[in-house]
């Protein structure tokens, strides 16, 4: 049975279910064998599987569930914080690879420094995804796409494999050590980790349907806020920012609140639009949808199909108050919605705001970060930033499950509290924490060791000598 619920401000399905099945057992075909298996295909996880595959002698496999790899990577975001707060490069390695390689292909901008985002790199969605694949396929790393990670293997505390499924029914794949770069920790809930969701309400960051708009005058756009900026207002950002190169506006809060004086509900206080490779392009980050829980699928639901209505409002917004839309179409449209935030695991370690606040450096260091706390609310509307005054570590610990071993975690679901995540879910934090992930698998296996136990010195010198940044 099925009932429908009114909320204040949006309405849910819940499934009121009272009865349950009980699945009869069975047994499952054993898809594959491997040394590595690392779930989920996005930033995180292509550096994961990538730098786990430098030893050939490793069997590594990366499952994913879209047909293509990417992740976030593909809806149309600027990749943050390559640049730390004092304008330094603090992810290298790997992830600027990833970079050099599109570049190579007119597909990626250099790092421009910004004043609210440290740095912002643009980059081709359908480019990366190519990328990404060829890193596969140069390092022999076993893709398999279309396929649903639904369950963990656990014996004696330790992970041994997972359960997919796809078109081919129920399936195992076991796996010396596992690597969750889903996102939202799919693997690690299902083996048991003690995991979070959110704010100690529970609220989570709303996530937003990005969306693509062409024809659009640009120039005109960077004109208002380079000339007219007591009108054309941006967050923290001087208007000289936007004289020249790339640039993602967060401001033009006059302009909302005039559309808002007319009626228009604009669900954001703050219009973010992010320059395209193509001179007439912008990404338009202005969907928001409260209350949007991405493990649950109805809640999931509601999200997309609000989004999607609310795409028409913010639109309109654009082509009436915001200079340079006036003749702007939407082009195309991301193929998801994206999740900011869901489950992270409680690692060894918990990485804490203050730690990135005070620029805390650790022994076991693994990854270094430059973003700042940076939440969007729970209800909507506006945003929370804390600033930082320098870089910050991020120890091996984050990635390593306190209780569960034979499991790292990497990307946005890995060790951290509400507000540290909220700074070290940008792209360039996530790929580096999946090199990290994927260089400390290799070197458990090639030392013979469980992941919890590698020696973080040993993965510390793989990192430097593959020219990874760590302070
Ligand atoms: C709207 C929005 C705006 C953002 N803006 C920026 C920005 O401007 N710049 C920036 O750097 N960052 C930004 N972020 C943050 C950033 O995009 C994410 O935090 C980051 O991509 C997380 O990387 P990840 O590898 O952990 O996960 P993801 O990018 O989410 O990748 C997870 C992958 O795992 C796959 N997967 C998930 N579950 C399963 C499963 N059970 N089985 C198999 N496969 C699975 C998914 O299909 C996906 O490919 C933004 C995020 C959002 C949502």
């Amino acid at each position: 049975m099925s009932i429908l619920v009114s909320l204040s401000d949006y309405t849910i399905i819940v499934i009121m279910n009272n009865k349950t099945y009980i699945e009869p057992s069975r047994e499952l075909g054993v898809r594959a064998e491997v040394d590595v298996l690392v779930v989920g295909g996005g930033p995180s996880g292509i550096m994961a599987a990538y730098a786990a595959a430098k030893d050939p002698s490793l069997k590594v496999m990366l499952i994913e569930s879209r047909g293509y790899l990417g992740g976030n990577l593909t809806i149309g975001l600027p990749i943050l914080a390559f640049l730390g707060p004092k304008g330094n490069q603090v992810v290298k390695g790997e992830p600027q690879k990833f970079i050099d390689r599109l570049k190579a292909r007119g597909a990626a901008s250099d790092h421009k420094p910004c004043k609210l985002h440290t740095s912002l790199t643009i980059i081709n969605s359908e480019e990366a995804k190519t990328v990404a694949q060829e890193m596969m396929e140069e390092r022999k790393v076993e893709v398999l796409y279309y396929v649903f990670c639904s369950d963990a293997i656990v014996e004696n505390d330790t992970v041994k494999g997972v359960i997919i499924e796809s078109k081919a029914g129920r399936e195992v794949i076991f796996a010396k050590t596992i690597i969750d770069c889903t996102g939202d920790a799919d693997v690690a809930f299902r083996a048991g980790v003690e995991c979070h969701k959110g704010d100690e309400d529970g609220g989570l960051q709303p996530p937003t349907l990005m969306y693509q708009m062409r024809g659009v005058n640009v120039q005109a756009l960077r004109d208002a806020i380079v000339n007219h900026p007591e009108e054309y207002d941006m967050d923290r950002m001087p208007p000289e920012q936007f004289k020249e190169g790339k640039f993602i506006t967060v401001g033009l809060r006059n302009q909302i609140r005039k559309a808002q004086q007319e009626g228009l509900d604009v669900p954001v206080s703050r219009t973010i639009l992010i320059t395209g490779l193509e001179e007439d392009e912008i990404w338009v980050n202005m969907t928001r949808v409260s209350g949007v829980d991405s493990t649950r699928p109805e809640s999931y639901t509601f999200g997309e199909m609000t989004a999607r209505k609310q795409m028409k409002v913010v639109t309109e917004y654009l082509r009436k108050f915001v200079p340079g839309f006036e003749n702007a179409r939407v082009e195309t449209v991301a193929p998801f919605m994206g999740i900011r935030e869901s489950r992270v695991i409680v690692g060894k370690y918990v990485m804490t705001a203050q730690d990135m606040i005070g620029s805390k450096r650790f022994s076991d260091v693994i990854a270094v970060g430059g973003y700042p706390v940076d939440i969007h609310h729970a209800k909507g509307g506006d945003c929370t930033m804390v600033f930082l005054n320098d870089s910050y570590d991020l120890p091996y610990r984050v990635l390593v499950p306190e209780k569960i071993s034979g499991l790292l975690v990497a990307g946005r679901c890995s060790s951290m509290n509400h507000e540290a995540m909220a700074g070290t879910r940008v792209m360039s934090t996530c790929m580096a924490l999946g090199e990290a992930a994927g260089t400390a698998a290799r070197v458990a296996i090639e030392s013979g060791k469980a992941v919890a136990d590698v020696s973080v010195e040993k993965v510390q010198k793989e990192l430097l000598l593959n020219g990874a940044y760590l302070g």
